[in-house]
Formats: C-alpha cells, sequence, structure tokens
C-alpha cells in the first residue's frame, strides 16, 4: 500500500481552506486542519472530513507567530515523521484606501499573509528536503496579481506571497519539490460576505463567468497541484477566478 500523505492546511476553519481540507482527505491524505480562533469552525471541519471516512485533527497556532508555527510544525513532523502537503492559505483583510490606512492595518495583513507563508515554509522546508518529496501551494489572490484600489496592504501580501513561490521553486525543484500559488477571484465566503451589495455587483460585472465562484473551485486546483499528476508544475500561479485577471 502507498504510504498515506501528511497534509497541513492553514486556516482550515474558514470557507476555502476547509474545502481544500476536504479535497486533500478525499484523496487519502491525512490532514492537520489549522485554525487560530475558531475552534469549533475548525471542528467542523474535522467532523466533516470523518463523515466521508477521511482522516484529520485540528492543529492551532497563529501562522504570524515564528516561533508557534515552528513548535507545532516539528510537533507534526515529530508524530507522523513527514509533512508531504503544505498549504498555506490562512488570511486577513484590513481594506482600506491609503490616505486612510494605518501602519497596523499594514503589518497586520503582511505579518500573516506574508510572513505566516514563509513562517510554515522554513519550518516544513528541512523535512521535505530530507523525504525527497513535497508539495507547497500558497493561496494568493488576483488581487496580487493585478492590483486593488483600498487593498494595498493586502494586495503587497499577496504579490509577495508570488514572489516567495517563484524562489522556493527554483530552491526547492531538485528535490522533488514543487512550489506553486493559487490565486482565486471572488470566491463566496466570509471573506467576502462583508462587501456591500453594490461592490459586489461591480466584481460580478469584471468576471467573464459572471459570477463568484465556489470554495470547491479552488480546492480542486489545489488537490490537482497536490497530486502526482502536476509533478511537472513548479513556481506557477494559477488564476481560478471565473477568467478575471486573463
Ligand atoms: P475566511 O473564510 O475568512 O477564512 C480565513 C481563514 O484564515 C480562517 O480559517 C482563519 O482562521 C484563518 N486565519 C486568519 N488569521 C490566522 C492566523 N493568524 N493563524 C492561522 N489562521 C488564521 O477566508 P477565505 O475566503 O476562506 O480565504 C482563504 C484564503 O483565500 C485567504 O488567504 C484569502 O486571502 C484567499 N482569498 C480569498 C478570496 C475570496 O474571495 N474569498 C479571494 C482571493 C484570495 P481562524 O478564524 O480560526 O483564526
Amino acid at each position: 500500500m502507498a504510504q498515506e500523505r501528511i497534509a497541513l492546511v492553514t486556516g482550515a476553519s474558514g470557507g476555502i481552506g476547509r474545502a481544500i481540507a476536504i479535497a486533500l482527505a478525499e484523496t487519502g491524505a491525512y490532514v492537520y486542519v489549522n485554525y487560530n480562533g475558531s475552534q469549533g469552525k475548525a471542528e467542523e471541519t474535522v467532523r466533516l472530513i470523518e463523515e466521508k471516512g477521511g482522516q484529520a485533527e485540528i492543529c492551532k497556532f497563529n501562522v504570524g507567530d515564528f516561533e508557534e508555527t515552528g513548535k507545532a510544525i516539528a510537533d507534526i513532523l515529530a508524530t507522523k515523521g513527514r509533512l508531504d502537503i503544505l498549504v498555506n492559505n490562512a488570511g486577513i483583510t484590513k481594506d482600506g484606501l491609503m490616505m486612510m490606512m494605518t501602519e497596523a492595518q499594514f503589518d497586520d495583513v503582511i505579518n500573516i499573509n506574508l510572513k505566516g507563508a514563509f513562517n510554515t515554509i522554513k519550518a516544513a522546508t528541512r523535512a521535505m528536503v530530507k523525504q525527497r518529496g513535497g508539495r507547497i501551494i500558497n493561496i494568493t489572490s488576483v488581487s496580487g496579481v493585478m492590483g486593488n484600489a483600498g487593498q494595498a496592504n493586502y494586495s503587497a501580501s499577496k504579490a509577495g506571497m508570488i514572489g516567495l513561490t517563484k524562489s522556493m521553486a527554483r530552491e526547492l525543484a531538485s528535490r522533488n519539490i514543487t512550489v506553486n500559488a493559487v490565486a482565486p477571484g471572488f470566491i463566496e465566503t466570509e471573506m467576502t460576505a462583508v462587501l456591500s451589495d453594490a461592490v459586489k455587483e461591480a466584481a460580478v460585472k469584471q468576471i467573464p463567468v459572471g459570477r463568484f465562484g465556489s470554495p470547491t473551485d479552488i480546492a480542486n486546483m489545489v488537490k490537482y497541484l497536490a497530486s502526482d499528476e502536476a509533478a511537472y508544475i513548479t513556481g506557477q500561479v494559477i488564476c481560478v477566478d471565473g477568467g478575471m485577471a486573463m
């Protein structure tokens, strides 16, 4: 029997992360469901996975905290001996036009979205190199590809993830580790639920397929990038956005 793959999905208490965790568990992976504040939602993700016969457990840490993240990933490695799939999905928005944006709004978003991905990759890479294989998938955003008024902090964090992805892809390719980014467009989750109807209508006008996507649309791409079939794809930014950023 093939060895069980071990996966860690950050922010798997939220909409997209939960769909990714479920999709990876459906492939037979044992999934660590990371959360920071929403324990009940993380437990619900695990329940949904187990209901379908999959295996998962919750795993609390703040991706923005270097030491806490390092310790949590070290614990996974100590328990399971390996980590095959790392999905950097945890993310926040603190939107505002630059003239109104505070230093704290900028720092918080960079620290969780961009530095958070550094923190997990830093903690996981040595083990992936030793085991001579792995998949790292960073969830960026079309905002990081196109820019977005009112999201200088978020766009910068997501563009930073793209640079991180490409550099890590170059560093790790010879070790059979692929590193890719998935850039969602507008996806129906709690993150976009807070947008006003006017903003949502304006957004839909920019989307050629004429609607928001679902978390499963993103999960399907992550599942593929995590599979053996995607072994020759690395350093890419794949927009899953209904054609918005083409
Ligand atoms: P969401 O429902 O708001 O979920 C966000 C997730 O991030 C939650 O699980 C949250 O966990 C976690 N998180 C936040 N801060 C964290 C921290 N410090 N440490 C660990 N986890 C943390 O958002 P979503 O829409 O599913 O977004 C998921 C990812 O997709 C984000 O990176 C987002 O930028 C990206 N994205 C979303 C869209 C969209 O339209 N929805 C578009 C482009 C990109 P807790 O609540 O447990 O803290």
